[in-house]
């Protein structure tokens, strides 16, 4: 299994998710599902965190919406096979 792209997906999924709960709870007055919305968009940044390049460390959530196939800082190729740890 692909830990690194799962976790990206994971990651971006719950910002969206928790994003249309948060939206959703503040529209319709409802702060529980309100505040749901924003503990997932927190889960989201912290799961986004541990999206690194294993070779230099860089961070591949922020500003992209797809996990790149090579980091930009070092040019590691992300497949995720081994690079787990
Ligand atoms: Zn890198």
């Amino acid at each position: 299994m692909n830990h690194l792209r799962v976790r990206h997906a994971l990651s971006m999924g719950l910002s969206i998710f928790g994003a249309g709960l948060a939206l959703l709870g503040s529209s319709q007055n409802w702060p529980v599902c309100m505040w749901v919305g924003f503990a997932l968009m927190f889960a989201s940044i912290v799961i986004g965190l541990t999206v690194r390049c294993p070779n230099c460390g860089h961070n591949l959530v922020r500003r992209r919406w797809t996990l790149p196939n090579f980091c930009p800082e070092c040019g590691q190729a992300i497949d995720g096979s081994g690079i787990e740890e």
